[in-house]
Order: structure tokens, then sequence, then C-alpha cells
């Protein structure tokens, strides 16, 4: 039976049944069709704000997968987009009616403890290449929340507790495989095609699939000291206050990230605070645990904390901490911009909106990413904004669609009240599904948006990889 897809300029493409089964013999994961087993799981992704659905989904097996998807999209002209972790807040992992070129198969993930090195395969999530790079008391950069997927987090920067350090995760990058937008499979590092490289380490996925990241690793735990604190919201001002000053001159190897909610029932908050608000640190240290109690002994003092949980414990643990706030399957909208500091005002601005939460889940975060990539030259990497100490995160999640408008119009509200604390840039990977272009823009500076529409140009000139936050010249 002929299929019909969607092609890469709004027309639908007919695929004859001879045709699709040419495709399927070359192909050795599964080829998925609408009403074949698995196609609904694997379109689902993290955010159920996105409901889109593709013609056929590709799960691809191994790096000769991704060769051959990337040749029947160029074949017949064919719309695609590229499944890694699928948490992309724009939903950037499925297209309508296209073809998913799914990589959530390849978790493989090779350590070499003494190069210092891990070769990850590109549909590993956070916490794959956390548990094999911690055998060896060794870790990547990587972010906050162990299911997120390593490739669009690094091809779209990436931040963690590792940050304030190492910097960026794609700074962090030695070399990477891709197949390109003519189906060839390329390695990139400094040394080969230098400037490809260059464009995967921030510019998204706009210039190829990456099949594997070789990243650098450096030397963290296993144990480490880490936890959070938590006060009722009514001392958000003060704890604020105390982040500020706390994180200005908290060692690098010292991370903080102040969370501002309704208390979930966790069971490491009492219970006369559940449902009421909240604010939380959640604190790393990635040095000497035994430096690290004296450093945040100031915090316990801190008026009236509610709970403690900072203790020694193994780092792939507090990777997952954040977890169980962050479910697939919920509707979520964020707005966020970076900050060069906190000042009174953002202080003020982030305790009054919080105050005006419209549901048990969402958040204000600020994470403190302030050392090691702000002394990187500009232009090192497009994910840049090397004047950034802050991202502040504005973090609506709710269950309902009846609630959509409430929930996303309190995180538009909170980031217009804000705006005039931004650096003016923003982070790539939390741009939800209506930040088009000024936004973009406002992710890299005018000469790396130049460079990377130059290299868009040489690399994908047809914009083949167009379902992404889409540089074009
Ligand atoms: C709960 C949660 C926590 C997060 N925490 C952090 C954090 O701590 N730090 C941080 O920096 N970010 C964080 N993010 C943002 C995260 O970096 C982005 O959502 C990122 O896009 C997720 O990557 P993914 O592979 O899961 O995405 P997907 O939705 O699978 O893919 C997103 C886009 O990435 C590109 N892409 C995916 N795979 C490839 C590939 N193999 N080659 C080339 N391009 C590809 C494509 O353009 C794709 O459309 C978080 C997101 C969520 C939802």
């Amino acid at each position: 039976m002929t299929i019909t897809l969607a092609g890469l300029n709004g027309k639908a493409v007919d695929i004859p049944a001879d045709v699709l089964q040419a495709f399927k013999a070359v192909f050795n994961g599964p080829v998925l069709g609408p009403e074949d087993p698995g196609f609904d799981d694997t379109r689902k992704i993290w955010n159920a704000m996105i409901d889109r659905r593709p013609g056929l989904i590709a799960r691809c097996t191994g790096t000769a997968d991704v060769v051959q998807a990337v040749r029947f999209v160029r074949q017949h002209g064919l719309l695609s987009s590229v499944r890694g972790g699928g948490h992309n807040i724009a939903g950037l992992a499925v297209c309508t009616g296209g073809l998913m070129i799914d990589m959530s198969l390849l978790r493989g993930v090779w350590v070499d403890p003494a190069r210092r090195v891990a070769q990850a395969q590109a549909g590993c999530t956070l916490g794959d290449v956390d548990r094999e790079t911690q055998v060896h008391g060794l870790a990547a950069v990587l972010g906050f929340v162990s299911a997120t997927g390593i490739a669009g987090l690094t091809v779209g920067g990436g931040f963690g507790y590792l940050t304030r350090s190492h910097g960026w995760t794609c700074d962090n990058v030695l070399s990477m495989e891709v197949v390109n937008a003519d189906a060839q499979v390329l390695r990139v590092s400094e040394t080969e095609n230098a400037d490809l490289f260059w464009a995967l380490r921030g510019g998204g996925g706009n210039f190829g699939i990456v099949t594997s990241f070789e990243y650098r690793l450096v030397p963290v735990g296993p144990e480490i000291v880490g936890g959070a604190i938590a006060w009722r919201g009514e001392d958000a001002r003060q704890v604020l206050d105390a982040f500020r000053e706390f994180s200005a001159t908290a060692p690098r190897e010292l991370t903080s990230v102040a969370v501002l909610r309704m208390a979930p029932p966790a069971p490491w908050l009492p219970k006369e605070v559940h449902g009421k608000p909240i604010i939380a640190l959640f604190l790393c240290h990635s040095g000497k645990v035994e430096e690290a109690e004296a450093l945040i002994a100031p915090l316990r003092k801190l008026g009236r904390p509610v709970a403690d949980i900072v203790t020694r414990r193994p780092y792939a643990q507090m990777q997952s901490l954040l977890d169980a706030t962050q479910p697939k399957g919920r509707r979520y909208y964020w707005k966020s911009h970076y900050l060069a500091g906190i000042e009174g005002r953002t202080i003020e601005l982030v305790a009054e909106h919080a105050g005006r939460i419209r549901s048990p889940f969402s958040a204000i975060l600020l994470f403190q990413i302030q050392g090691a990539l702000n002394e990187r030259p500009a232009g090192y990497s497009p994910a840049g904004n090397r004047d950034a100490a802050y991202v502040l995160n504005i973090a609506g999640s709710w269950e309902n669609d009846a609630d959509d408008a409430a929930n996303v119009g309190w995180a538009r509200d909170c980031f217009e009240a804000t705006r005039a604390c931004s650096t003016g840039g923003t982070y790539l990977n939390f741009l939800t599904e209506e930040e088009g272009r000024d936004r973009i823009e406002a992710a890299y500076s005018p000469a790396d948006l130049n460079k990377l529409a130059a290299l868009k140009r040489k690399y994908d000139p047809d914009n083949v990889f167009r379902h992404t936050k889409n540089i074009t010249a």
C-alpha cells in the first residue's frame, strides 16, 4: 500500500509500497507506521503539550541506519526530525507527517579511564553516561535530570553541576561522529572538519545527525557532598539574598540552584509544608568531601530551615535528585533568561511571581553557572553567552489542558517582568515551540550567528535539518 508522508516544502509525498519495502530492507532497526505496536510510545515525548504524529518512525540501530534514513529523506524530499532523549520543551524531536529518525536505541557508552574520555552513542540519557563514567570516579559535564538526552543537550550547549568548573557541556566535547545532509559519515574535532565541529557545539540540530560524542571526563566522587536545604516560602527574599552572597563567593566546586515552588509530598519534606510555598537550595560540592561541610555551614544557620538533606552521597544519586519533579507526560511551558548577576530587583520579582504560581508542579529556578564558561574566549563555541552567571528558568508544569492558559500566562508574565534583569541572552535548549527568530538571535552573538548561517549554507544548503531551532541564511 502506498503511504503518504510530509514533504520538505509542505507538499505531500507518496511512497509506493515497494519503495517503502526497499527502505525497510536496507534499514536494520524497526521502521514503524502509525498502526504498528510501539509507534505511539516512540512518538510521545516528555512534554505532553506536544502531540504531533510523524508519518513513519525509523528506529536506528547504528550509524549505517542513520545513513540509510538520511538517504531516504533526501531521495524523496521528506520532512524529518531527529529524536534523542525526547526532552526538548519545543518538541523538536517530532515532526508532523514526516520521518522521525529515532536515535534512542543507541545507548552504548565506552570509558577509557586512562585517557579520561568517554565515547557515548547519541541516544544515551545523561544517566547512561553518569552510570558508566562513575565506575571509574569520572564524570562528563552534563545536566541536572538523568532522563534528558545527551544529544540535544550537547548540540545546544549543556550545563549542570560541573559547569562552574568546566564550562558548557559542548566546551568539553573532543570529537563527534556525524551523518551530514548528504548522508556522508564525518568525524569532526579540532583537527577534522573543524568548522562543522564548532557549529555542532551549540548550533543545535541544524548541521547533521551526531551518532556519537567523545567527552572529556573529570574526576568526581563517586562520593560527593550534596542535597538540598528547604525553607518556608515566606523566607524566600531572605534566602535569595543569602543565595546571592553565598553563590558569588563559593568556590567553583560548589554549585547551588535556588528553586521556588509548592512543596511536593516528598518524604524529605515535613508534612506540614506539603502543598505550601517553599524555597530550596540544591547544592552539589564536587571537590574534596572534607572541605564541603564548612562551606555549606553558613546556609544551615540561615533562618529556620524546614528540611536539610545535604549529606555525603553518590554523585550519580545527586544527578537524579530532581528527576521526580520532571516526569514524562505532564504539560510543560518554560521561559528563560541569562542573568549577569542577581540584583535586588531580581529577588523581589522572583519572590513575587513565585507567590503567584498556579500549579503544584511549577517552579522558578535560578541555576548558578558562573565560572569556567566566562573565561573561554568569545566565539570558542556558539553556545557562547560568556557573560552569563545564572540561568533564570520559569518552569510551568501542570496536568490538565484546561489549565494551559493560566499556567502559560503565569510564565509569560514572570518572563516579561524579569526581562530587564536579563543579559539579553537566552539558552537555545530552553526555547519553547513559539519562540522563533528573535529568540534564536538572542541565543547567539551576532558574529556567531552569521558564522552559523554561513556554515548552514555550506553543510545543509537545502535545509534538510529544519525541524530545529532553525538557523538559516
Ligand atoms: C526535565 C529536563 C531537564 C533539563 N535539564 C537540563 C540541564 O540540566 N541542563 C541543560 O543544559 N539542559 C537541560 N534541559 C534542556 C535540554 O538540554 C534540551 O531539552 C535538549 O534538547 C534535550 O535533548 P534530547 O536529546 O532529550 O532532545 P530531543 O527532544 O530528543 O531532541 C531535541 C533536538 O535536539 C537535536 N538532536 C537530537 N538528537 C540529535 C542528534 N543525534 N544529532 C543532532 N541533533 C540532535 C535535534 O534538533 C532535536 O530536534 C532539560 C530538559 C528537560 C526536559
